[in-house]
């Protein structure tokens, strides 16, 4: 006889992270009752490490800061920064999703989401990023944390599930408890966790170092995957250029467009350091050690003030300061000489005195005593392939049929462009979550 479910609701969500909660309260918005499963709510999700900064070109928040942009303009910086490699259908549903994402979270939530008008992230022609104060991953998070447990219609559940699919919907088992619903989103992140899986679709990062969270394990996109769902995109990835060695700071995505610049133990320059922290990972991995030395100042710092990810990278002590270059030469274990031929290069090309090898187009400024620097190494952040859907979020099957009832987002999900880590935009992982989670809690019934 088959047992009645303690719980029945309209949506269940598998994982509680950027992705399935931005789902949970816009599904809870429109009157759903939601059943948001998250097994692993005591460790830090990719939501929570993350730098917490999203683009939304067009917000009314940027209009108010005066910035004219729109959906079609960040659209052309993305297939001009990743070219070939964008998935089209979702980035456009992505990109006009985005400022209704936003409003949602700041009008019908009251989040207490800003527009960051200071910096300009890398690959992107205007300013467009959103974040809380401070700007950190882990502060959106909780305030999300916090959001959806004061939602009657959420209802939380932290307990892995088993998930069965049945003629009328899905049958969760969690714990002791059988949940009955209608429609199931899988939202349980990435597989940049799972050893097996980084091998076995980004065989050129097996083994490289991971800086995104353990619950990073591929289950419940291998969920869809054993049902038969499509894949697309399944060796992109997020690399992260300025991570700490050992992965536990990193120093943000900000210091280069800033006037920094990143040299190897000789002293010298490899690379033009303002391409993306994502594309930067493979270039700094190639240097002696995988690692490279980040050489800024104390003006530069005095502008990442509301920058969570720097600002613990210092309180961890991970940046060396000195009034002389030399100074600093000798506390980072570098060429002095070098380095100092390296910032008077600099120094002539921020005039526009030359042309950089390297093809780097804008040093910003000379840099000044006192000087600051810090040892970083390339790190795989954060897996960009995943089930192929509709831009509603409907998983697409391998007939080409869509999946009844079943819908992906975050890193689950298919992500917006790249092949290897060249393709990622600042930016894409919370925007394919808000602007996808949109469309998904839309389209729910
Ligand atoms: C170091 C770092 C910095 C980043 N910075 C940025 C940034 O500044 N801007 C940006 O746009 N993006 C950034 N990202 C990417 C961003 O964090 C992700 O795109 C986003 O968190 C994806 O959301 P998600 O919900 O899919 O995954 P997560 O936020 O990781 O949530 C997934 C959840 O699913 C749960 N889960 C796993 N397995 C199961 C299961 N079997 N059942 C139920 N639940 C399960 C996990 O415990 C987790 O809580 C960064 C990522 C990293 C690692």
């Amino acid at each position: 006889m088959t047992r009645t479910p303690d719980l029945n609701v309209d949506v269940a969500i598998l994982g509680a992270g950027a992705a399935g909660m931005f789902v949970a309260l816009a599904a809870q918005a429109r009157g759903l009752r939601v059943a948001l499963i998250e097994p692993q709510a005591h460790l830090p999700n990719n939501f929570a490490i993350s730098g917490g900064l999203f683009p939304a070109a067009g917000s009314a928040l940027q209009r108010s800061a005066g910035i004219t942009d729109s959906p079609e303009a960040w659209l052309d910086d993305l297939r001009l920064f990743a070219p070939g490699m964008v998935n089209e259908h979702i980035a456009q549903a992505v990109a006009q999703a985005l400022p209704a994402a936003t409003a949602f979270l700041v009008e019908g939530c009251q989040a207490p989401i800003v527009f960051l008008a200071d910096v300009v992230a890398p690959g992107h022609s205007q300013k467009r990023f959103h974040c809380v104060t401070p700007a950190s991953g882990a502060a959106l998070h909780a305030w999300f944390r916090q959001a959806c447990t004061h939602q009657p219609r959420i209802q939380w559940v932290d307990q892995r599930a088993e998930v069965q699919r049945g003629p009328h919907g899905f049958e969760l088992q969690a714990g002791a408890q059988l949940i009955g619903a209608a429609q199931l989103v899988l939202a349980g992140g990435g597989f940049g966790g799972n050893t097996e899986m980084v091998a076995r679709f980004i065989p050129g990062m097996a083994g490289a170092l991971h800086n995104g969270s353990a619950t990073q394990d591929g289950s419940v996109l291998s969920l869809g995957l054993a049902w038969g769902a499509q894949l697309w995109g399944m060796d992109g990835y997020q690399g992260q250029g300025h991570t700490n060695p050992g992965g536990v700071t990193r120093l943000g995505m900000s210091i280069p467009t800033l006037g920094g610049v990143m040299v190897n133990r000789q002293g010298q320059r490899f690379v033009a350091e303002d391409m993306g922290p994502s594309a930067l990972a493979p270039h700094v991995l190639a240097q002696p050690g995988g690692q490279a030395l980040e050489v800024f100042d104390a003006a530069i710092e005095a502008q990442l003030g509301n920058h969570g990810a720097y600002q613990q990278a210092l309180q961890a002590g991970c940046v060396l300061t000195h009034d002389s270059l030399e100074g600093l030469a000798a506390l980072a274990c570098v060429n002095a000489q070098g380095l100092a031929q390296t910032l008077a290069q600099v120094a002539q090309m921020s005039q526009g005195q030359g042309r950089d090898a390297l093809g780097r187009q804008r040093f910003v400024r000379a840099l000044s005593s006192p000087f600051k620097a810090s040892w970083v190494t390339g790190a795989l952040s954060h897996t960009q392939g995943g089930l192929l859907t509709r831009p509603d979020g409907a998983v697409l099957h391998q007939s080409g049929q869509v999946m009844p009832g079943v819908f992906a987002v975050g890193g689950c999900a298919a992500g917006l462009s790249g092949r290897g880590a060249e393709g990622y935009l600042p930016g894409n992982g919370l925007a394919q979550s808000f602007g996808l989670g949109w469309n998904v809690a839309q389209a729910l019934a």
